[in-house]
């Protein structure tokens, strides 16, 4: 997987350690939240789906890579969604079931 310059965006190649394109040194003046492990915490335990658009604005991670966790992130909102969903009908199930059992006595 190739990786892009900070800079101008552009490929660098994996051994390069600085951009082709630019001169830029690989790696600089990138912020945190823009590398890939500060996107995924910010992704999966901080911010998540709102985290997308800063993946998105992220000079250093890769097109693909941007893809797949978005995707990703998408697929773990709703399952989480849907768990939730889940869990309020099971109390729903739960007050009702009682309500019922209470009117019968
Ligand atoms: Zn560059």
């Amino acid at each position: 997987m190739n990786e892009v310059c900070a800079l101008c965006g552009k490929d660098i190649g994996h051994n390069d350690a600085y951009c082709r394109h630019c001169g830029a040194k690989k790696g600089q003046g990138v912020r945190w939240y823009h590398k890939t492990w500060g996107i995924i915490i910010l992704l999966f335990l901080v911010l998540g789906p709102l985290a997308i658009p800063l993946l998105w604005r992220s000079p250093v991670i890769p097109r693909e890579r941007k893809l797949l966790l978005t995707m990703l992130c998408l697929a773990f909102t709703s399952l989480l969604g849907w768990m939730l969903i889940q869990t309020y009908l099971g109390i729903i199930n739960e007050i009702t079931g009682s309500m019922n059992h209470y009117r019968k006595l």
